[in-house]
């Protein structure tokens, strides 16, 4: 394992002195219970999730707890489950990659595999990945290792100003050096006008060649990050803002005639999953369109393992969520459900491996979860 020196030592910070968002470093996500004890991040990327906590002038990492407690907490959460719940690291407001940052990440990632826990961890990192990187990796015994390569061949610097090139190399040594762990291309974020040229999605598409799966996804813009990009006088890259994620019709399109052939995932999940030969762990299963672009072979994986569940069961996990009344029907492939929390619900989908969907938020025919900008009804 890595050992933190002298100059990689992170500085605690008070979390009174946080956001109120930033303070709680676990929480359930759709991809899993996230570990977020270190923040701060001086990669600058325009469009960081870091606006929506009101972090994005935090550019030195710190710690908001050590490591040891970090993953004493996260195992100790009440909806954690050894060997079933998918976690990540460091995947909110820094990356686990950067210097500072990859000695806190090893030794987190150290202590739950000397735990002898299997659950899935996906790390995400646009940052430098080296062979000793891919050594220590290789060395994990028991957890289902992914390493997502952020990559989106945007050459703006104002809006990236770390070069995709770092993110290519990244990703062709940690593929080649592969044995324990999987890689995957997170091809992300398209911008339509942006990076979504003929030429862009054939750099993508032969970067693929370089990663065991590749997922590909659009822009998260919300107020905050337009707020940002009219700050400093970046073109808005579409005229309105998305709850979800932008990926507008004609992009995916052109995406899927050149991509013909790599294995392409909507999903970063189904793509994590893939790449280690298992069924889908969020059940995306259940929503057919969203399967029509993955490998025959992975789609026999996910078919075999995908059962409705049994209503004693659904309510034994609502009694341990919390919410032994909450409201549910099965509705088109999925469970729809009424008045429950995100972390109750994702603690449902991964304990089921079955999509559970909230009724506020309802998802509508051929946008895989994505924003309505850029789509015809
Ligand atoms: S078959 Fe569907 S659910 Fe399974 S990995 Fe492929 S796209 Fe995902």
């Amino acid at each position: 394992m890595t050992n933190a020196s002298a100059k990689d030592e992170i500085v605690p910070v008070d979390p009174t002195d946080l956001a109120e968002s930033l303070r709680n470093p676990i929480d359930y996500r759709k991809s899993g219970l996230s570990l977020n004890h270190i923040v701060g991040c001086p990669l600058d990327c325009a469009y960081c999730v870091r606006h929506l906590f009101d972090a994005f002038d935090l550019r030195t990492p710190r710690s908001i707890i050590d490591d040891h407690e970090a993953v004493r907490r996260l195992t100790g959460h009440p909806l954690f489950r050894p060997d079933i719940t998918p976690l990540q690291l460091f995947n909110r407001a820094t990356d686990p990659f950067l210097p500072a940052v990859k000695p806190h990440t090893f030794r987190v990632v150290h202590e739950l595999d000397a735990r002898g826990l299997r659950n899935h961890l996906l790390l995400i990192t646009r940052y430098h990945v080296s062979e000793q990187d891919c050594r220590f990796l290789n060395s994990l015994k028991n957890l289902r290792v992914t390493l997502f390569v952020t990559y989106s061949g945007i050459t703006d610097e104002r809006i990236e100003p770390v070069s995709s090139r770092i993110a290519a190399r990244s990703l062709q040594t940690a593929f080649r050096e592969a044995d324990r762990y999987r890689t995957v291309l997170y091809w992300r974020p398209i911008v339509r006008g942006l990076n979504d040229t003929e030429g862009h999605i054939h750099a993508a598409r032969e970067l693929a060649e370089t990663a065991h799966a590749t997922a590909f996804t659009g822009l998260f813009f919300r107020d905050e990050m337009r707020t940002y990009y009219r700050s400093i006088g970046l073109p808005e890259p579409y005229e309105d803002v998305a709850r979800r994620k932008i990926l507008p019709e004609d992009c995916e399109e052109r995406i899927l005639k050149i991509f013909d052939g790599a294995p392409l995932f909507r999903k970063s999940s189904c793509a994590a999953s893939f790449a280690h030969g298992e069924a889908d762990y969020n059940g995306h299963f259940g929503i057919p369109e969203i399967c029509d672009i993955c490998p025959a072979t992975q789609r026999e994986v996910c078919r075999n393992h995908h059962l409705k569940p049994e209503r004693a069961r659904i309510d034994t996990l609502l009694a341990e969520a919390g919410s032994p009344d909450a409201a549910y029907r099965f509705r088109n492939g999925a469970i729809e459900v009424d008045g429950l929390e995100e972390e109750e619900r994702y603690f449902l989908q991964h304990a089921l491996a079955y999509q559970i969907h909230d009724v506020r938020h309802p998802h509508k025919p051929r946008r895989h979860g994505r924003a309505d900008i850029g789509w015809t009804e």
